[in-house]
């Protein structure tokens, strides 16, 4: 290269600094802005597994990380009222054997910060705060985000890795037409320390059942336990990481649940509730010199526990394309679209399809439940569905 290839990025999420720092790492120069006053990530967690890990270990975070993080020693499927529980697959040793790394979860403060000081270490000044992007524009040599307060950030690249309502893909593809699918999904956080031991068992559960489920695991080497759960509603339309619900409200959305998933529930001092919205899988991310990465081209129902790993995953490849063909930004560009749109598209279409897995009316009755999980569940079903995500290496995947 005769001079570094400069990239502005807008968004500094998880994809936007796991990008920041594998282009940083690879000799770019980046600037990532973010329109937030402050760098943090709401109070909730995030679990990584195996596919996701491999790439933070990769990004040399590994150790830091493993300090932070809890590790489920497995992952239990629970019926909903009678609390009846199944096995869903070994993690721990097993993840690290199976796939070479650990299933890991974090709060998501902790994995984003950990991300933000490895990017700053490297580059000080490389995020900017309070920088909204309302848009991007390129030539057949520069590309540029377009920030609110006037401010044009220029460079060879421009990237959107802006979230879910994202300006850049708007702005390259025109607004999307998001559909709700009648579900939410609450979220909260307990503290461990108040709850009986025999909830705290080194599993991450998930509860099965009629039109609804939950799933619940520890954070942070096991002080606190996050909370989801989705449920069959059609009246709340916000997708907000912020939009706070009430104790009262989230515990008649799971009236007549088991008693363990209520002593949950009661723990939770703030829940907040987010309308799941699904797109539909895109068939470009990028133009020209401007490409897309994360929850801004490929959004997903969060019932893979795959969309943080995802714009991981693409942070990681994008770094590697550019750093492959660093003289041609545009084909390297096409190259990252390439590897990466039929995983992602695929993430997103399989987590739309496992909600009937997940909800089935079969559940409601205790004999039906258990021909049902036998069914849908057994060790051949769950490999199917769960293998060929943690099998894939986003550090030496074809690109
Ligand atoms: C309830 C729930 C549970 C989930 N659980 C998991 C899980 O266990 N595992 C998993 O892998 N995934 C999970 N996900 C999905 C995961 O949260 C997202 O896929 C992930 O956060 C996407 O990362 P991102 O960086 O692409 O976008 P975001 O995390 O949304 O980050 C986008 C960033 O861009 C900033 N931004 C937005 N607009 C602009 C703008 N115009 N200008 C500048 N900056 C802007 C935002 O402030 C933010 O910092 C879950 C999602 C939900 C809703």
């Amino acid at each position: 290269m005769s001079r570094k290839l400069k990239i502005v990025i807008a968004g500094a999420g998880l994809g936007g600094l796991a990008a920041t720092l594998g282009l940083l790492q690879r000799g770019f120069d980046v600037d990532v802005y973010e329109q937030a006053l402050a760098l943090r990530e709401v109070g909730a967690g995030v679990q990584v597994s195996a596919n996701g890990t491999r790439v933070l270990h990769a990004l040399g975070l590994g150790e830091a990380l493993g300090a932070l993080s809890w590790e489920p020693q497995g992952k239990v499927l629970r019926l909903w009222q009678s609390g009846e529980t199944w096995p869903m697959f070994d993690l721990g040793a097993e993840s690290v054997g199976r796939y070479g790394f650990p299933y890991l979860t974090f709060h998501r403060a902790d994995l984003h910060g950990t991300l933000a000081d490895a990017v700053r270490r490297i580059k000080p000044g490389a995020v900017h705060l309070g920088a909204k992007c309302i848009g991007c524009a390129q030539n057949g040599e520069t590309a540029a985000l377009h920030l609110e307060d006037g401010t044009v950030a220029e460079g060879d690249i421009a990237i959107g890795a802006d979230g879910v309502h994202s300006a850049v893909r708007q702005s390259l593809f025109g607004p999307d037409r998001p559909h709700f699918t009648g579900l939410i999904a609450w979220r909260g956080v307990v503290a461990s320390a108040g709850l009986p031991v025999h909830l705290l068992r080194p599993l991450s559960t998930n509860w099965v059942g009629p039109r609804g489920h939950a799933v619940h695991y520890f954070l942070r080497r096991g002080e606190l336990l996050n909370f989801v759960g989705i449920r069959e509603r059609s009246d709340w339309l916000e997708e907000s990481w912020i939009a706070a619900g009430t104790t009262a409200e989230c515990l008649a959305d799971f009236a007549g649940w088991h008693e363990d998933l209520q002593t949950l529930i009661r723990g939770i001092a703030t829940p907040y509730k987010w309308a799941l919205k699904i797109r539909q899988p895109m068939s470009a991310w990028s133009v020209g010199r401007v490409t897309l990465l994360g929850d801004a081209c490929h959004a997903t129902l969060p019932f893979m526990a795959q969309g943080a790993v995802m714009a991981i995953e693409d942070g990681y490849v994008l770094a590697r394309c550019l750093a492959g063909a660093p003289g041609d930004p545009a084909h390297a560009l096409r190259r990252y679209e390439q590897a990466r749109r039929e995983r992602a598209n695929r993430v997103v279409t399989s987590s739309s399809r496992i909600t009937d897995v997940f909800h089935n009316e079969d559940l409601a009755d205790g004999a039906r439940a258990r021909t049902y999980m036998a069914e849908h569940w057994n060790p051949d079903r769950v490999r199917e569905r769960y293998d060929w995500l943690f099998t894939y290496d986003a550090t030496t995947a074809a690109i």
